[in-house]
């Protein structure tokens, strides 16, 4: 296979998504697998792309954490402009939810605990992720659980950015913030880990539309159908962790992944949590 950076040798492609392609390669000075995100080839003249992938490596990189892929190096050679990661040998949530239906909801908590885990050190670090959906989060055999792709992922002290047209994240995920295109923050990442969680226990998106704009246009005005409604067996303290979550008023949603964080883990232990009804629904 082709060898970049004089030691990784490409051996195949895993994935590729609007930004990029993703290939496994081995590292010959260490002789292990890693994964290579290489930017697609339409973008390498393109500053904002290049800059783009740049913050990407630099986001990911300041992280340190056991939910998170970790990134290895970076390069660019002959115009590939490339980030050299963990490899993670396993599937992505998404395909996952798919071949299963839904999950369990014991299944689910894990999950969506370590994801949230995961965002708790990301926003410790004060770096808002902006595109958690099921395809960038990658599950193994043995339950590991790794939130990848940071690649609109912003510094949370950035004031006043606004979303720009080659922002391509999935509009099924979007906070109503984020689907107006106006200032996100942490609270957008609760929102959109919301959906993945009603995802995981329902087996569907909240939202179907003929375009994304239609899907946006939802999750700005439209209600969303609590999980029980298609699933009674899912419990009330499940379904009102995932509704506040995706409330579209900001104030009603939880305050930081902390809180969230901490009542995942009540209702995994089996312990009473706190949501008043009334500020649910
Ligand atoms: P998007 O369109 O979501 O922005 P992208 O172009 O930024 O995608 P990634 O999401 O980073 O690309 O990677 C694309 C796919 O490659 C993932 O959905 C996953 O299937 C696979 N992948 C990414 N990173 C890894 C990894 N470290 N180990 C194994 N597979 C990976
Ligand atoms: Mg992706
Ligand atoms: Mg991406």
């Amino acid at each position: 296979g082709k060898i970049l950076g004089n030691r990784y040798e490409i051996v195949e492609k895993i994935g590729g998504g609007g930004m990029a392609l993703v290939y496994k390669a081995r590292c010959r000075l260490l002789n292990r697998f890693v994964a290579i995100k290489i930017l697609r080839s339409e973008f390498i003249n393109d500053e904002e792309f290049i800059n783009k992938f740049r913050r990407e490596s630099q986001a990911a990189a300041s992280l340190s954490h056991p939910n998170i892929v970790s990134i290895y190096d970076v390069g660019v050679e002959d115009n590939v402009y490339y980030i050299v990661m963990e490899y993670v040998n396993g599937k992505t949530l998404k395909q996952y939810i798919r071949e299963q239906g839904k999950l369990s909801i014991e299944e689910s908590l894990d999950i969506a605990i370590k994801i949230a885990e995961a965002l708790s050190h990301a926003h410790e670090n004060h770096i808002v992720h902006r595109d958690i959906k099921p395809h960038n989060i990658l599950v193994t055999e043995d339950g590991r659980v790794k939130v990848t792709d940071f690649g609109i992922a912003r510094a949370a002290t950035a004031s006043t950015v606004t979303n720009t047209s080659n922002v391509i994240g999935s509009v099924h995920y979007f906070s109503p913030e984020q689907a107006r295109g106006g200032y996100t923050d942490e609270k957008s990442d609760i929102y959109s880990l919301g959906v993945v969680m009603y995802e995981m226990v329902t087996g569907r998106v909240p939202f179907q539309g003929d375009s994304p704009i239609s899907v946006a246009l939802k999750h700005i005005q439209e209600d969303i159908e609590p999980p029980s409604y298609f699933d009674s067996s899912i419990s009330k303290s499940i379904e009102s962790i995932i509704m506040k979550c995706v409330q579209k008023d900001q104030s009603l949603r939880y305050g930081n992944i902390e809180l969230l964080l901490s009542d995942l883990k009540k209702v995994r232990d089996r312990e009473e949590i706190d949501i008043e009804d009334n500020t649910i629904f």
